[in-house]
């Protein structure tokens, strides 16, 4: 459960935690037009807060928008002050950001253009997603029954959130089976991602993911594991990977927000590699970890002061 905390800021307003209410005609509640994101911010070795790659997080809620062509109220500099605002009002020196903007009560029915766009920021504690063991040991995971999104049938470059009953799907699918996470392909079967990270795999020392126009979201993590990963000399690649590739994979790992760099040490009771983080896995993750709430400040231009 997320713990409560003490303030929402809801349309430029900072209100106590329970009275951020919407009421039940919110069209976004029914029809899942929303457009979120997940941020999070460190606390670093030099005991100070910065929200990580804050910047792109607005950018991708902004092309969100624009995706889903919902005008938000404020502009950019606007939500990332208020952003670390949120953080200051709930006293967190660490924790996850989740601004949405949505479309609000007034006219019902799927076209309902002149309804409020709606904005809102809370944040919350949270921990490793996948669990603190999943950082050391790895993942077991599962291909997913269920396809990620035609190109064309979504809007994968966009956090929106009715597209996420996908993934809830696949995720309760994978958990019920036994696994932590799935792998979903897309609907030409080529590896896609999963339900809330990009994946990476590693060949003969190449680093492999899908391609940015295959059908994935453009994971933040993904960008900086690959910057990171360019950094280190590792022969990296973007293109298609098969299922097949996959569990031949000498190392996997996840790439997101909230899971971070989590290793993925078996698909489908397939164990990679020798079944336990690899070596360039945990040399990325190291790296990554040293970058968010480390000493690394070779990327200054990732973190915002809070
Ligand atoms: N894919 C999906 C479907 C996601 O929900 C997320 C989480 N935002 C990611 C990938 C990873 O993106 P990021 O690294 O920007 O958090």
């Amino acid at each position: 459960m997320v713990e409560k905390l003490q303030k929402i800021w809801l349309d430029g307003q900072m209100l106590p935690w329970d009275e951020a209410d919407v009421h039940i005609l919110t069209h976004s509640l029914h029809y899942g037009v929303g457009v979120f994101e997940g941020i999070r911010a460190y606390k670093r070795a030099d005991g100070k807060t910065y929200v990580f790659r804050l910047k792109e997080h607005i950018d991708r809620l902004f092309d969100g928008c624009k995706l889903t062509m919902m005008k938000c109220e404020f502009n950019r500099e606007q939500l990332m002050a208020a952003c670390t605002e949120v953080l200051r009002a709930n006293k967190l020196d660490e924790g996850y950001i989740r601004p949405l903007v949505f479309v609000g009560d007034g006219a019902m029915g799927v076209y309902a253009p002149n309804n409020p766009i709606r904005t809102a920021i809370m944040a919350w504690k949270w921990g490793a997603y996948l669990g603190d063991e999943a950082l050391k040991a790895g993942i077991r995971a599962k291909i997913s029954s269920y396809a990620r999104h035609h190109i064309n049938v979504s809007l994968a470059k966009g956090k929106i959130t009715g597209q996420y009953t996908n993934g809830v799907l696949a995720k309760r699918e994978a958990k019920l089976a036994g696994y932590d996470e799935a792998v979903m392909l897309d609907t030409q079967g080529y590896v896609s991602e999963g339900t809330g990270e990009n994946i990476f795999m590693v060949k003969n020392g190449v680093l492999m993911t899908p391609d940015f126009a295959s059908s994935i979201l453009g994971g933040i993590t993904r960008d900086t594991v690959l910057t990171l990963a360019r950094e280190e000399g590792i022969p990296v690649s973007e293109c298609r990977i098969t299922r097949d590739m996959l569990w031949l994979a000498d190392e996997a790992f996840f790439t997101g927000t909230a899971a971070e760099v989590t290793p993925i040490r078996e698909v489908d009771n397939r164990a990679i590699g020798e079944g336990k983080p690899g070596p360039i896995t945990e040399r990325l993750q190291r790296r990554f970890f040293d970058v968010v709430r480390g000493t690394d400040s070779s990327h200054p231009e990732w973190l915002t002061r809070v």
